[in-house]
């Protein structure tokens, strides 16, 4: 590994940042007083902002709140892959939930095919995306070879599994590896990709930034300088929803996932996003050469159970062998950062009525950045149709 290693810092800031959309946000005004409202959206990350265009497509005066920055949280801080599916592989998630899973898959695609018409080629870039059996490079040990050959047996089952339904999927085999191309996976910043949504959405709903809510009560939504009375109460809060809906402790569960970037001028090695041992070690590299890179969260886990957002030194470091991995050559980190996601016990996100009027999304597992968006409009429905959540979702 390179000698670039440095204590991480608390909330350091994320290379998704540095970027032509993102630096020439204007912000949006703190909510400072108290307003009425058809609907109001808690947490303007993806899910959130998907739930705003729903409800505002629906012609209803909505209010959007975020306790800071739009996408401050994982929807602005994350590997940027749009990925058909579940969290988990086709084929253990047709094994788990049955059919539903496979509905889930065509809805994410369907919201990346809607993504990509409203955000265009400069946000969304349909890429594919790439499985790997294990990590880039020839097999360090007998147990990392042994993994690969049961990886690559997976990979040819998910192969499998998605043929049978209809989805597009190739073998690869090249420079990375051997796996499987995902033709209809897509990349992003996903920093601009919510930043840009929310511009669009500035005339047709009122969003409110820095403006953090610490009550939701009786269709009465309270932030430290404001509220807003609303029939209709959305929280679309993935990582620390327990801790804005108390309820809810016990069915989802914070974790932190960490990444890194690395200095610009690598040169180009990953036609897509790449994701290998298992999905757990995922990558994505910007046209500057930059490598994003994600991972570990498998082999730390216990320490990962954590509503802080600061990196730690014994995943970063595990992620810079990563990063060596797939670039093939040493790196030199510029950038670590974490976030806050929320896991639940079978894998389903949830979309459920918690209170009479307040309905949550989140849960995603890991992998929030389509299905978020699909369960944000399942939530629309569900409070203003009364439509229950397909069974993809815990309801
Ligand atoms: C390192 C990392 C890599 C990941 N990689 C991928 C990936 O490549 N692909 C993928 O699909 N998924 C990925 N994920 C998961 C994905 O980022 C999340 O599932 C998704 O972004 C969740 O978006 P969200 O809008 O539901 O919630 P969040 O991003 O959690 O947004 C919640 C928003 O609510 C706000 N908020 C929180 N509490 C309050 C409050 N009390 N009052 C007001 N506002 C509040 C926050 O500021 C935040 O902006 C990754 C996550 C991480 C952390």
């Amino acid at each position: 590994m390179s000698n670039s290693r440095s204590a991480p810092r608390r909330d350091s800031a994320c290379a998704w940042d540095d970027d032509p959309v993102v630096a020439s946000w204007e912000g949006l005004p703190r909510l400072e007083q108290t307003v009425t409202a058809d609907a109001c959206v808690v947490g303007l990350g993806g899910s959130g902002l998907a739930a705003v265009v729903e409800l505002a497509g629906r012609g209803l005066r909505v209010v959007g709140l975020d306790g800071g920055r739009v996408a401050a949280g994982a929807a602005g801080r994350n590997g940027g892959f749009l990925l058909g599916g579940p969290s988990a592989f086709l084929h253990s998630a047709v094994e788990a939930w049955g059919a539903p899973a496979v509905e889930l898959y065509r809805a994410t695609l369907a919201e990346l095919d809607h993504l990509a018409a409203v955000l265009g080629p400069d946000v969304i870039a349909r890429t594919g995306s790439i499985r790997l059996a294990g990590l880039p490079g020839a097999p360090r040990d007998a147990a990392e070879a042994r993994d690969r050959a049961v990886e690559e047996a997976d990979c040819a089952a998910l192969a499998a599994a998605l043929r049978d339904n209809g989805i597009r999927v190739e073998h690869y085999e090249g420079e990375l590896g051997t796996g499987v191309y995902l033709p209809d996976d897509a990349a992003m910043n996903p920093s601009r990709r919510a930043l840009k949504l929310a511009a669009l959405l500035r005339h047709s709903a009122e969003l409110y930034e820095h403006s953090n809510v610490r009550l939701i009560d009786n269709g009465r939504v309270v932030t430290d300088h404001g509220a807003v009375h609303a029939p209709v109460i959305i929280v679309a809060v993935d990582g620390r929803l327990e801790q804005v809906l108390p309820e809810l402790r016990g069915r989802v569960r914070t974790a932190r996932l960490q990444m890194l970037c690395t200095a610009e001028g690598l040169p180009r090695r990953l036609p897509c996003p790449v994701y290998g041992r298992w999905g757990y070690d995922y990558a994505q590299q910007t046209a500057d050469g930059r490598l994003f890179v994600g991972g570990g969260r498998d082999l730390f886990a216990d320490a990962e159970w954590t509503t802080d957002t600061s990196p730690t030194t014994a995943v970063q470091h595990y992620i810079e062998y990563v990063a060596e991995r797939i670039a093939g050559r040493p790196v030199d980190v510029v950038q670590r950062w974490a976030a806050s996601v929320g896991y639940t016990d079978d894998g389903r996100p949830l979309c459920a009525e918690t209170r009479p009027g307040v309905i949550a999304v989140g849960g995603y597992n890991g992998t929030g950045n389509l299905v978020g968006a699909v369960a944000a409009r399942a939530a629309v429905a569900l409070a203003l149709d009364r439509t229950p959540p397909p069974a993809y979702l815990a309801g």
